[in-house]
């Protein structure tokens, strides 16, 4: 199921895919460059060194395009690659900050590369066939999903929710009774870190918006994490929604 959630952002996938591919190329270029440049001042330490320089920048340069590859066909073939979840880990501390910059001077809005992301590191996860006993698993949201006129305090427990409907919060607390999963609603960056440090989940299904979920996977790396986009039809970080279908074809695609 999760790889529903990875086709039906094929095309968003698709850019990531592209951007990373160049941003490979272009680094495994800079490698060989730069030693094409400097590679004659090496004879004068020692007639080998051009050499042995040579052959471990051919190297590098080969091991990020073979890295490159690896990832597309993990992506585009479901399948759990040895090494790939070292790679997912290269791309996400290495290589996005990178991509997000060529994105920006190609005129790609920020917020597209990092759906794209989004949806390649949801298909890397997939691909993993992770299966889960429920208390394993985390639900974790931000709070603009409250309604903001809601008195409740459901950071720190989302029990406290009386299921009034005016917002998402009461169909996602019920569909974590249905599965009997935690869930937690966190008001940034630093409480999700500490729900996740005290609950110790094997993977989590968060819900925020393009810049949150990034830096959420980020910062929870190696830990498995399921991104799932809020919809905000007031703005950001007000009154936003989620798709609950989403959140539950999540949920059961990780479910043992
Ligand atoms: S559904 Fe829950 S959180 Fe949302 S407004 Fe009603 S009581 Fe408040």
């Amino acid at each position: 199921m999760a790889d529903n959630i990875s086709k039906k952002t094929y095309a968003a996938k698709g850019l990531f895919i592209a951007l990373m591919t160049l941003t490979c190329i272009l680094i495994a270029g800079g490698l060989l460059f730069f030693w094409w440049v400097q590679g004659t001042g090496l004879s004068s330490i020692h007639p080998a060194l051009p050499g042995i320089a040579g052959g471990l920048l051919a190297l590098l340069a080969g091991l990020i395009l073979a890295g490159t590859v690896l990832l597309m066909l993990t992506t585009l073939l479901g399948k759990d690659i040895p090494g790939t979840r070292l790679l997912r880990g290269a791309v996400i501390r290495l290589l996005l900050p990178v991509i997000e910059f060529l994105g920006k001077l190609a005129g790609i809005p920020r917020d597209t590369i990092r759906q794209s992301f989004i949806a390649m590191n949801n298909s890397l996860v997939a691909a993993r066939k992770i299966r889960l006993k429920s208390d394993r698993i985390l639900i974790l949201l931000p709070h603009c999903l409250q309604f903001v006129d809601c008195d409740i305090k459901v950071t720190g427990d989302i029990n406290r929710c009386v299921r009034c409907d005016r917002c998402d919060i009461a169909g996602l607390a019920r569909l974590a009774e249905k599965y009997r999963i935690d869930i937690s609603v966190a008001t940034g960056g630093t409480l999700a870190r500490k729900v996740i440090m005290e609950k110790r989940p094997k993977l989590v299904v968060a819900v925020a918006c393009e810049g949150d979920l990034t830096s959420g996977i980020r910062d929870c790396y190696p830990l498995p994490v399921l991104g799932v986009l809020n919809d905000r039809p007031f703005g950001p970080c007000y009154n936003t929604s989620v798709d609950l279908e989403r959140i539950e074809e999540a949920i059961r695609s990780v479910l043992a």
